[in-house]
């Protein structure tokens, strides 16, 4: 288990020191809300148009999380930036007015398209070298679709529109802050993050995954600090880790995940489905690890962590959980080590993005936590027979 502690603080050290933060400062609009590249924390409450900053940044946030599920984080970065400052030099003010998005729909698409076509040829032939891949193959349209009025419409317009409604069915005094009274309105962040997507009038659905929706979390309260709630149920430890196909491959392969069940296990969940990844080798999907319990023992420090953080932080449970699930392990080992849920998350994502790459060879000796993989260090076969 000692291994296992040191590797998840090995992950947060690499976060913390590389954020890969939404790139608000180079949308147009909001640059002013910037002062040396830092956020002015001092002016987010006040108006900007109809909206406060806070209420702005939240809005970006929420259309950016939806977006962000592409394959090429980078490239989709680059693609809603350039569409959002294209949109706002035409008047079509997406985050101030959400309608304008709409009403503009023959503007919108053709600007989303022509801004994907420079993203692709700036970004596929490098993004095809890192991936084993053909630039042709290149596309940040998201479920293998190629078609940009399907993508505008669902994946711009869905989190567009849920600003634009709850303005809608807010009064005078609080259309300023529509969405972020809606989005504090939950008992917690994590709870939050289920709402964004299955609540029954305004969830997103499809248009958002599960990982986006965490990520959202991530960014509204630790990343930029959005929220105006000063409760532990808001704060650092108040939302789940957002695991994704990155998170996935660095966890398995370091043996992280094999430390907390064994092998049987994930096949029976369908974590690891054997045969079923590219050239033969073993598919790891890792969102099917969710509601997975640890086997092993598990020190009771940790067991008292993990119960304080389910019942008053992330307020998924009234009393202390039976079990310990997989998915919120790192919670209580970060919590105990007074480390960033946040910086945990960033240093997935900087490992997987840079040195675990989808193939059977990734940048081992250039990898931050070479001492802490197990792959790298004992069984080789966790980085080639297995892909994400
Ligand atoms: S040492 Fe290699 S296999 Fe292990 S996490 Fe780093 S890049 Fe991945």
């Amino acid at each position: 288990m000692s291994r296992i502690m040191d590797l998840a603080i090995a992950i947060a050290h690499v976060g913390a020191n590389a954020k890969m933060t939404p790139p608000l400062e180079a949308v147009n609009a909001f640059s002013h809300f910037f002062v040396d590249g830092a956020l002015d924390v001092s002016r987010l409450d006040e108006r900007d148009g109809g909206c406060t900053r806070r209420e702005l940044l939240l809005r970006a946030l929420l259309l950016n999380a939806v977006l962000d599920q592409g394959p090429d984080i980078a490239g989709v970065r680059d693609l809603m930036v350039r569409s959002i400052n294209k949109f706002y030099e035409d008047e079509i003010r997406i985050f101030h007015t959400p309608l304008d998005f709409f009403k503009e729909i023959n503007v919108a698409v053709n600007e989303i398209w022509s801004a994907h076509e420079r993203v692709k040829a700036a970004r596929a032939a490098q993004w095809a070298e890192e991936n084993q891949s053909t630039a042709s193959k290149y596309n940040l349209y998201m479920d293998n679709t190629k078609q940009t009025l399907n993508y505008a419409v669902f994946r711009w317009g869905v989190p567009l529109a849920l600003p634009y409604l709850l303005s809608q069915s807010s009064d005078e005094l609080r259309r300023p802050t529509a969405l972020l009274d809606y989005m504090e309105s939950y008992p917690s962040a994590e709870e939050m993050s289920r709402g964004v997507k299955d609540h029954e009038l305004f969830g997103l659905g499809k248009a958002i995954g599960d990982k986006a929706c965490h990520l959202f979390a991530k960014w509204m309260v630790s990343t930029f600090n959005l929220s105006r709630i000063n409760e532990s149920s808001w704060g650092e430890y108040s939302y789940e880790v957002p695991f994704d196909s990155n998170a996935g491959r660095v966890l398995w392969r370091t043996g992280y995940l094999l430390a907390l069940s064994d092998i049987e296990a994930y096949r029976k969940a369908q974590v690891v489905q054997p045969a079923a990844g590219k050239g033969g080798t073993d598919y790891i999907r890792v969102t099917n690890l969710r509601g997975m319990a640890v086997s092993g023992q598990v020190d009771e420090e940790v067991r008292n962590a993990y119960k304080v953080l389910c019942v008053g932080h992330l307020r998924s449970h009234k009393n202390a959980p039976r079990k310990i699930e997989i998915q919120r392990f790192q919670h209580p080992i970060l919590y105990l080590n007074k480390q960033r849920v946040s910086d945990f998350d960033d240093g997935l994502i900087e490992i997987g993005r840079n040195y675990c790459y989808n193939h059977e060879n990734p940048d081992c000796a250039g990898c931050p936590i070479n001492q802490h993989c197990q792959g790298y260090q004992s069984d080789r076969s966790l980085i080639t027979g297995y892909r994400t």
